[in-house]
């Protein structure tokens, strides 16, 4: 657990959150802020940053969680869409230093924005960018 991190707090219930789901690596609470109704964070129990931090053996078990928490959701609020989303950084969105993952239930006219432009994949960062791998 790290000093000061609310996550660390909530994940291992020193600090009250609505609780969906626990078991002994995650516990599965309601954003406090919603995006949409059923908005759903994973938290692993172990504190880990980011993806980059996280165990390989925590990193297994988060999608199948996701696909189990997310079809509960997505069936039991009758929505029509389910965006998983998790954020790495500053720069991309990350407000909370302990890794999580968003379940976001999606509903026809509702008012989440998970877009960007599209913009153009050009031959010289395709070079680049293949020869990272
Ligand atoms: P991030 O932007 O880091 O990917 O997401 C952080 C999320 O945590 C936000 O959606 C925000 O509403 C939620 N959040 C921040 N503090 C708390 C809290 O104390 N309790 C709960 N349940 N959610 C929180
Ligand atoms: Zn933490």
């Amino acid at each position: 657990m790290e000093n000061n991190c609310i996550f660390c707090k909530i994940a291992n219930g020193e600090i009250p959150a609505a609780t969906v789901y626990e078991d002994e690596d995650f516990r599965a609470i309601l954003d406090l802020g919603p995006a949409s109704k059923g908005h759903t964070l994973i938290l692993p129990k172990k504190h880990a940053a980011n993806l980059f931090e996280l165990p390989e053996e925590t990193a297994k078990k988060v999608l199948p969680l996701a696909k189990k928490l997310g079809a509960r959701l997505e069936e039991g609020l009758h929505a029509e869409g389910l965006n998983v989303v998790q954020n790495n950084g500053e720069a991309a969105g990350q407000t909370v230093m302990h890794f999580h993952v968003h379940l976001i239930p999606r509903y026809k006219n509702d008012t989440v924005d998970v877009k960007w432009a599209q913009g153009t994949l050009t031959e010289d960062d395709k070079k680049e960018i293949l020869g990272l791998f």
